[in-house]
């Protein structure tokens, strides 16, 4: 009897001491299982709709539309705001949405900043030459963001872009994406002759991104004898199809991204498979807890979707820019406030910050990069990640210790099964996010996201039931409290 007693009691100390990731699927019911499946029906749509900055934005703006908020930038917007919410969408790229509290701005809002960006291939300003002795016109493309080369070639390509005319007018492309368009390219060496080539080298260095250019025709216009027929057959598609000539191209945005949708994933159709979960994930999840929520929270909502993250958020667009400011300023315009210096830049520093962007899951081929105890596992809710960075934590924000704690009681409030993690081991690589740019206005801010595989690759992993987890996660965060009333 006594020691049975004691196999007991050392269950109860376990239950109460140990801190456990919680498999989301063995906690959701019949009812749960639909919602995340019906959830995840609509984030596909998303993802396969918003494949580029400028396209995730249109499409998060439309989604709050159908919802009563107001074009800040609109005549009576920044009114209307002041009553359900707004948007603002900055050169078309960064999105600021404000939506009111049960409080004025004064002292604070809750922040979620996510990326509407993700790695893909540009196409230079002066992208079509001809190759002769293949045969073909050609698209010189450039790197955007981190991604494995490899991984880019030999499958179907889109390209998404938008250009700016020297008249004013813009034209919007889409080519690649409808089963009767064609698609692009970008071919790969043979295994018969890649031994010199690429075989023996590093995987990096195996392809040089000068090599990844896509075959765009091979029709040659005019007779045999005449010069550069590919080159011109190239030009003249894009001047037929999008009325642009080559020096438009200048003031172009071309992107190269996977072709085709996003997809149900594994055999039991648990997974979401597809382009740009890095960050639009976090984008989606965000607007659907802002959706969810039945009445104003305590602080009031700014939800920031910047560009540029995966380039290190420089530019007009990025997180390193003072749009935040100006939003903030907006807030409190619309709260029928005035603007000061020093009153907006308190409530920055009073906010509450969430910096919403995947996490990497353990991958289950390479494990040996992860620090098992600290890595995220897909379907086990969304990470919290308190400090990025590499060996040494250089360039992370690292949120502080009862900030931490202010976010695990909201969680706990809300029912969020949640897990805690880092990116890898120490030493084997590394990466920041947002956070440590909106942690320059002195708010506390902590990363958040739910996990993925195959980051940064044309086909993203995420979980339906980390999208759902990760929905109520982002809504328990924007009903917290003021850092003063807790
Ligand atoms: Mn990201
Ligand atoms: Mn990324």
């Amino acid at each position: 009897m006594a020691v049975k007693k004691k196999k007991e009691d050392l269950k109860q100390l376990a239950e109460k001491l140990t801190f456990k990731t919680k498999c989301l699927w063995d906690e959701m019911n019949d009812a749960n299982r639909e919602e995340a499946w019906e959830l995840a029906g609509r984030y596909m749509n998303f993802l396969t709709r918003g494949k580029t900055e400028r396209a995730a934005a249109q499409e998060t703006a439309t989604l709050l539309a159908a919802r009563n908020f107001a074009d800040m930038s609109a005549p009576g917007g920044l009114k209307a705001a002041g009553r359900s919410g707004g948007w603002i969408i900055h050169q078309g790229k960064l999105t600021g949405i404000f939506a009111p509290g049960a409080a004025g701005p004064a002292d604070g809002f809750n922040i979620i900043a996510a990326h509407g960006d993700s790695p893909r291939l540009d196409l230079k300003p002066k992208c079509v030459y001809e190759e002769t002795t293949s045969g073909f016109g050609m698209l010189k493309t450039n790197l955007y963001g981190g991604l494995k080369k490899f991984q880019w070639l030999a499958r179907p390509l889109a390209l998404w872009g938008f250009c700016a005319l020297k008249d004013g007018r813009t034209a919007d492309i889409v080519f690649g994406e409808e089963a009767s368009d064609p698609v692009l390219t970008i071919p790969d060496l043979l295994p018969h002759l890649d031994r010199k080539a690429q075989r023996g080298k590093k995987i990096d260095e195996a392809i040089a991104a000068e090599k990844m250019n896509i075959p765009a025709a091979s029709i040659p216009l005019g007779e045999p004898e005449d010069k550069d027929r590919l080159r011109l057959a190239v030009l003249k598609i894009l001047h037929d199809r999008w009325g642009i000539v080559e020096e438009d191209m200048v003031s172009s945005e071309l992107e190269i991204v996977p072709a085709g949708a996003a997809r149900e994933t594994g055999l039991d159709g648990s997974m979401i498979g597809g382009y740009g979960q890095d960050d639009r994930l976090s984008v989606f999840a965000a607007l659907e807890a802002l959706f969810s929520l039945k009445k104003k929270p305590p602080r009031p909502t700014l939800i920031l979707i910047y560009d540029r993250e995966e380039i290190g958020s420089y530019g007009s667009t990025g997180a390193t820019g003072n749009f935040i400011e100006h939003l903030a300023a907006r807030a409190f315009e619309a709260a029928g406030l005035e603007a000061r210096w020093l009153a907006v830049h308190e409530a920055l520093m009073k906010s509450n910050g969430l910096s919403a962007d995947v996490e990497a899951a353990i991958d289950p081929d390479y494990k040996e990069v992860h620090e098992e105890i600290n890595s995220a596992r897909l379907g086990r809710g969304p990470c919290l990640v308190r400090y990025t960075g590499g060996a040494g934590k250089y360039g992370a924000s690292e949120a502080g210790a009862e900030y931490m704690a202010r976010v695990r009681a909201a969680f706990a409030r809300e029912k969020v099964i949640w897990q805690s993690s880092l990116l890898g081991k120490q030493e084997e690589g590394g990466g920041g996010t947002e956070a440590l740019h909106l942690a320059a206005y002195g708010m506390n801010i902590v990363d958040c996201g739910p996990p993925v595989l195959s980051m940064h690759s044309p086909f993203e992993i995420s979980s339906k039931a980390d999208l759902w987890m990760t929905v109520r996660a982002y809504a328990a965060f924007l009903k917290m409290e003021s850092t003063f009333a807790e």
